[in-house]
Order: C-alpha cells, then structure tokens, then sequence
C-alpha cells in the first residue's frame, strides 16, 4: 500500500538521495569558489544506512531513487551503493546526477551496477566559458558524456542552466549537440539556493521566452500529453517536453520560478547528514541518523518517514522570499 502521502495528496514515490556534499567543480550558481565547509565524514549516513531507509520507504510506496550530490562519483564505491539499491531493495529505477568529470572511468561500473539513467550537468560547449562557470575542465566532461554514449545509457540527458549574459547565446548550439548524440536537453531557471544562486539570479532567463526564441530555428512538437511527462521514459519529473522534429531529441524546460510545478511534486531529499528535506525551496526538514544510530526498529523508523511526509509544504516561495533558503544547492541534494 502507498502511504508516503502528504497532506496535499501527492504520493511521494521518488527520493532525491545526496551521497555527498563534496564536489570536484565549482559551479558559480552553486557553490561559493573555494568553499571548503563539508559535512565531517562522520555524520555522513553509511551505505547500509541508507539502504535501509530507502528499503523502508520502497515498501511504502517508493519507486525512484535519483543519485546526487554535491558530486556523487566523488564518494568512493557509489556504483556498489546503486547495486544494492536497484537489487537489494529492489527500487525500480535508479538514476545519477553528475558533472561527469570521473564519468570516462565509471561510467561502466555504473552501468553494470545498474543505474538505468544519467543527468548530466553542462552549462557551455566552450572550454573558456566553462572555465569560466565551473573552474574545471570541459575535455574530461565531454571525454564522459561520451564514454556513457558508448556504454549505452539511454537517455543521457544534458542538464544546462540558462543564464542571461553567459550562456544565453548557445542554447541552440547545445541542442544542435544534442540531436547530434541523440540526448535530451532541459533547460533550468536559476534558483534562488543561497547566496550563489541568489547571485546567479541576476542572470535568470525566463525559459518561456528562450523556447520562442528556439522555434525560429528549430521545428519543436509538443510532446503526445501536451506538456507534462509523468512517466518513466522522461523521468516523471517537472520538466515540460518538446521534440525537435525529425529526430528522437526532446527538449525540455525546468521552470520552478516561471511555472511553478509545485502541485505535482512527487519528491524529497535525503541529505547527506541523514535530514530528509521536503522541498528545495523551504526548511522544513526530518533528522533520520541520529535516530538511525540509536537503533531504532523498523516500525518506529516507518512512523517516523511518515510524520516526515507530512510536514511537506505545499508549495515553495523562490519568487515571494527568495532570501530565505540558506542552503546551496550542493548542500540538499540537487
Ligand atoms: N554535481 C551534479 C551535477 O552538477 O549534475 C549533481 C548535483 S547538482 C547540485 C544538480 C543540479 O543542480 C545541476 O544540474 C545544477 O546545474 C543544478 N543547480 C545547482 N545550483 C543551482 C541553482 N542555483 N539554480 C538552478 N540549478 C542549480
Ligand atoms: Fe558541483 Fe554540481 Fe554544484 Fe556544479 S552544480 S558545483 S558540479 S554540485
């Protein structure tokens, strides 16, 4: 029976999992340049920890789990985790985010393990520019992407946050690239997590605007269900789709602050500290490992994800408090 239900009605039936608050990269939108202030190791929750706190809210409903971080290819073995997630527990799908910066050397392993799909964040197809964005470099990201190609993930889609002033010139490039390797794109506004993205919202490009833009060069269908993909194929997620006609690439725009898709959402986040977050744009929050690490049953643990569920909000407010989430984005889990 699905009980992860919250007081909106909306089943919960997918977990944004953060291995890691750790990341190789820099990104200006994310994190601050030369933060250092991670998580201690310690209070990170253990492999087996999170197994049995996703085995738990598998029976009661879960079905995706997506792996992220900060960078999740950062924590050791995180393909052993996605293995015990996909058949141990037994989730029905498995995905990662990542900067596929150390993807050319796991991008095997992952897919051996069983990570059914990838998210893959790039901002810029130029290796200055994402110097620029990410203070790393844009060779070992492509060397990944396509390694992953090669192994065969489908769909691979390409994650790329759309800023005014940055990278708003190459967003018909970036789809060019993705037709040519069959992947899908989805365009991201710039949220307001912290004071990078807060600062970074002095780039926000409204994402309606960028699609009429695209239709002068690029014959876009809507996708069969007009606009929202609520299945397995897209990801089930809050991204509107259109395709680019002639080929199987789809298009697809993220856009919390112009649209907000609040009404469907399906998801939380587990930290890496053990704190189930309820939604990116609000604080309210369930701490799991110290009641993990005290050994507590599992039908306490259960009573415990639920009461969790219900304190989710019924909406963020990036638009009407955009200084109030002091958390980047790294930190909760993207
Ligand atoms: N490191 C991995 C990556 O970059 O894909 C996974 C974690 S990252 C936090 C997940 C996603 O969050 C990325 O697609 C990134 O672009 C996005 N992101 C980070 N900060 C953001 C912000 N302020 N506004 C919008 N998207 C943001
Ligand atoms: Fe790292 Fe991803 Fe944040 Fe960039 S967006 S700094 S790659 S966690």
């Amino acid at each position: 029976m699905h009980t992860l239900v919250d007081p909106f009605g909306r089943k919960i039936e997918y977990l944004r999992l953060s291995v890691t608050d750790r990341c190789d990269l820099r990104c200006f939108y994310c994190m601050p340049e030369g933060f250092n202030d991670f998580e201690e190791p310690a209070h990170w929750l253990t492999f087996d920890e999170i197994e049995r706190v996703v085995g738990l809210m598998h029976d009661m409903g879960l079905k995706r789990v997506r792996i992220t971080g900060g960078e999740p290819l950062v924590r050791k073995d995180v393909d052993d985790l996605a293995r015990r997630l996909k058949h141990d527990v037994g989730v029905q799908d498995i995905s990662l985010s990542t900067n596929a910066t150390r993807l050319s050397k796991q991008a095997h392993a992952l897919r051996q393990a069983g990570v059914d799909r990838l998210n893959i964040s790039l901002d810029t197809l130029r290796p200055e520019r994402f110097k620029d964005i990410t203070q790393g470099r844009l060779d070992k990201v492509l060397d990944g992407i396509l390694t992953a190609k090669a192994e065969g993930f489908t769909p691979i889609k390409i994650n790329m946050v759309a800023m005014k002033g940055v990278n708003d010139d190459e967003i018909g490039d970036m789809l060019e690239f993705c037709v040519e390797h069959g992947f899908t794109l989805r365009m991201i506004e710039t949220m307001p997590m912290g004071d990078t993205g807060r600062n970074a919202s002095d780039h926000y490009l409204d994402l309606q605007t960028v699609k009429k833009q695209l239709t002068q060069r690029f014959d876009l269908i809507p996708t069969i269900d007009g606009s929202v993909d609520s299945g397995l194929i897209y990801g089930g997620g809050p991204a509107r789709y259109l395709r680019v006609a002639g080929t199987n690439t789809h298009i697809g725009f993220i856009t919390p602050i112009s649209q907000h898709f609040c009404e469907t959402c399906n998801r939380v986040r587990l930290s890496v500290d053990g704190t189930l977050y309820m939604c990116l744009g609000q604080e309210h929050n369930y701490p799991l490992r110290d009641l993990l690490r005290r050994g507590i049953p599992d039908d306490e643990l259960k009573e415990a994800l639920i009461a969790a569920i219900g304190l989710k909000p019924e909406r963020h407010e990036f638009s009407e408090k955009p200084e109030q989430i002091v958390r980047f984005m790294s930190m909760t889990g993207g």
